[in-house]
């Protein structure tokens, strides 16, 4: 087990730095631009695939932190820089974590790279799970998967929506059931190769914030995958859902448990994001208030504003710091028994919009226009306390957790 410190390394704070310099110099000149594009930043995303940021190997490496805390101070950074391109660049990442974590040596050999492409061509995958019915409730999601023995294929027939890159991801990532009456316990994931006949996009959705990030429903009709598209494989599947039924019939705790443990392992992630964010407008609201006088002396001599500063810089240092515990106790296999990867990404995501919010005061009609960057760090904020679990969701699991209680 890693010596706990509340330091970086020297080596992770030459790739904080690295990664600053990237968010500072690439990431945030653009922002206004593909903001109002609204579309996926291609260019951006090759200079990152250029220096390497956009990569399986720069992915892993920080996944694999013996620390936990390789893959929030990269979130942070990045999204310090634009939230919405930076899930641009780590969409894919989001997806592949999903073959990292189910898939065969095999699979995640043949997959992942395809995800990525490379430099000169890169591509993007996507991680499709939401549905029209299926949002907070997981478990009622109705995409089905059939096998059909006799060709060893697997027949996906179902809709998916908000999918960060639905439909122009060369790999998807599709949950869905093999087994309905045992809920999410009959989930399984599936890779849709490149071109697959019958997967085909959606509308794709104009958003408040995020905009540089492709958002759309993925249909699939009739979609036909080999076997060895079962992240997993076969056997390990027959297995795990032997195991569900048996479980179920003795009340299915265990299993429910097993399921908490991988959201809250990636929550952190998401927070990490959020604080990114908030540091980001707080920067821009700290430097302003310095700098713009009123009553002949800069409005931060006023306690009025300092004091919001005061509390801003405590919330994201407060928020940071539940972040990289609960990445620390995911990366050393400590039991989430407080459900502190839920507390992290609910306080950091609701830390980001209130700082944000704060920020746009601080700097007045400026702060409302978009010649200043802090309204669309704003408009972005508003993301994280609805992906990846809302947080009245977080909420839920904290007060189970703490209560034991089925509260509801
Ligand atoms: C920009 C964007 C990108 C996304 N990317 C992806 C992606 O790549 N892949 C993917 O699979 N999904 C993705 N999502 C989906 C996202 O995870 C869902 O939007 C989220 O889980 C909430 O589901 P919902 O929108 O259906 O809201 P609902 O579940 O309908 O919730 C609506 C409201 O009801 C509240 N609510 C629901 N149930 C309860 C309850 N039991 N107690 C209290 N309150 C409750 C919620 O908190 C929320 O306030 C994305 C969403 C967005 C907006």
């Amino acid at each position: 087990m890693a010596e706990f410190t509340m330091e970086l390394n020297d080596e992770q704070k030459e790739v904080r730095d690295w990664l600053h310099g990237f968010a500072a110099d690439v990431i945030r000149p653009a922002a206004a631009e593909w903001d109002e594009r609204e579309e996926t930043p291609w260019p951006v995303i090759q200079e990152a695939a250029k220096v390497g940021i956009y990569s399986l190997d720069f992915y892993a490496q920080q996944y694999f932190d013996a620390t936990g805390l390789g893959i929030p101070m990269a979130m942070e950074e990045l999204f310090w820089g634009d939230a919405g391109i930076a899930l641009s660049i780590v969409g894919t990442g989001l997806a592949a974590v999903g073959v990292l974590a189910n898939g065969t040596e095999e699979q995640i050999g043949t997959w992942i790279p395809q995800m990525y492409g490379d430099a000169n061509d890169v591509k993007v995958a996507a991680f499709c799970s939401s549905e029209p019915d299926a949002g907070s409730d997981v478990a009622s999601l109705r995409t089905r998967a059939v096998y059909d023995e006799a060709k060893d294929e697997w027949v996906i027939n179902g809709t998916k929506t908000w999918a960060t890159n639905g439909g122009i991801a060369n790999v998807h990532v599709v949950v869905a059931s093999v087994a309905p009456e045992l809920g999410s316990k009959g989930h399984a994931s599936f890779i849709i190769p490149p071109n697959t006949p019958g997967l085909a996009q959606g509308q794709k959705f104009k958003k408040h914030g995020i905009r540089a990030s492709h958002t759309a429903e993925v249909i699939l009709d009739q979609v036909r995958v080999p076997g060895s598209c079962l992240l997993g494989g076969k056997e390990k599947l027959d297995e795990r859902l032997a195991r569900a039924r048996e479980k179920a019939a003795k009340g299915g705790e265990r299993v429910k448990n097993a399921a908490m443990a991988t959201f809250e392992a990636s929550r952190p992630a998401v927070g990490a994001m959020a604080v990114g964010t908030a540091r980001a407008a707080y920067e821009v609201a700290l430097d302003y208030a310095r700098t713009r006088e009123q009553f002949g002396r800069p409005i931060i001599d006023n306690q009025g504003v300092a004091f919001q500063l005061a509390d801003m810089r405590t919330q994201i240092d407060a928020a940071r710091l539940l972040v990289w515990r609960a990445s620390w106790m995911a990366v050393n296999g400590k039991p989430f028994t407080g459900a502190e990867g839920s507390m992290s990404k609910l306080f950091a995501s609701e830390t980001a919009k209130k700082v944000t919010a704060q920020a746009i005061q601080i700097l007045g009609g400026n702060g409302y226009t978009r010649e200043y960057p802090v309204e669309r760090m704003h408009r972005d904020a508003a993301i994280y306390t609805i992906f990846e679990g809302t947080s009245e969701i977080q909420r839920l699991v904290i007060a189970r957790t703490v209560s034991g209680m089925p509260i509801r």
